[in-house]
């Protein structure tokens, strides 16, 4: 069957990795951008997941497109590193409003759809920053902490209804994102990671197609590691 997907922030990096992967399992796959054109091959509606109405009518465009959404991906996130002393309150505010509220938003926005449907996925994207911390990262761990509780709230309220909830917490992921990250710093999380690399988007992007299929239907408030063994057991 294929599917109707949406991915927040799915025009590059690691989002635009997981629209690969799901538009060549046969899925239906509609990123947001927020600027200039949708990468080739894929549909895209413009949203900034930071304004709680462009959120709600990209969701309202996908499903006049495509009908009910079935796969929600809400990946958009960003950095803004600085010690939390010393970094302007926005710096905390911005993040958290990006990266977990753009994720409530985006699931808020699709659930009536999915409640009405009695099926649906979705999978948050977060980090393993969430459960390790990480000095200069407060706003960042904190935003991507936050998801486990959003993600594992929204299961309970949601499960009777078949739809699960679930996250992803990467590791280092080579993407633009980590393009600030110090040789200093990248070799402090290499020495913990036993797979002794970074990771790709593409591997990222497999774990979240298999918590968006069909075969995870018994798959609920996990936080799946794709961190080459990263702070495992956390
Ligand atoms: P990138 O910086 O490559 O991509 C970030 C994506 O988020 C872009 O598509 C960007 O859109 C989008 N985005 C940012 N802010 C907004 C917004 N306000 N509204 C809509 N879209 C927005 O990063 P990654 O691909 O690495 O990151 C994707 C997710 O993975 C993030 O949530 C990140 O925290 C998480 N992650 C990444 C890790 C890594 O090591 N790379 C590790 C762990 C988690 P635009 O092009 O318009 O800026």
């Amino acid at each position: 069957m294929s599917r109707t997907v949406l991915i927040t922030g799915g025009n590059r990096g690691i989002g635009l990795e997981i629209a690969r992967a799901l538009a060549a399992a046969g899925d239906k796959v509609v990123i947001t951008h927020r600027t200039g054109e949708p990468p080739a091959g894929l549909l895209g509606v413009r949203c900034d997941v930071t304004d709680s109405a462009a959120v709600k009518a990209a969701v309202d465009e996908v499903q006049s497109l495509h009908g009910t959404i079935d796969v929600l991906v809400a990946n958009a996130g960003i950095t803004r590193d600085g010690l939390a002393a010393l970094t302007p309150e926005d710096a905390f505010t911005s993040v958290l409003d990006t990266n977990l509220t753009g994720a409530y938003r985006a699931a808020k926005a699709v659930i009536p759809q999915m409640v009405s449907a009695r099926r649906g996925r979705i999978v948050f994207v977060s980090s393993v920053m969430g459960f390790l911390g990480s000095a200069g990262q407060t706003n960042y761990a904190a935003s991507k902490s936050g998801m486990l509780g959003l993600a594992r709230s929204l299961a309970w309220e949601v499960g009777s209804r078949g739809i699960t909830v679930n996250l992803v917490t990467p590791g280092l992921i080579e993407t633009e994102m980590i393009d600030g990250v110090s040789d200093k710093r990248r070799k402090q999380l290499m020495d913990q990671t036993p797979l002794r690399r970074a990771g790709t988007a593409a591997e990222v992007a497999a774990v979240v197609r298999f918590l968006a299929s069909e075969e995870a239907s018994y798959v609920t408030g996990a936080a799946v590691p794709v961190g080459g063994g990263l702070a495992m057991g956390q």
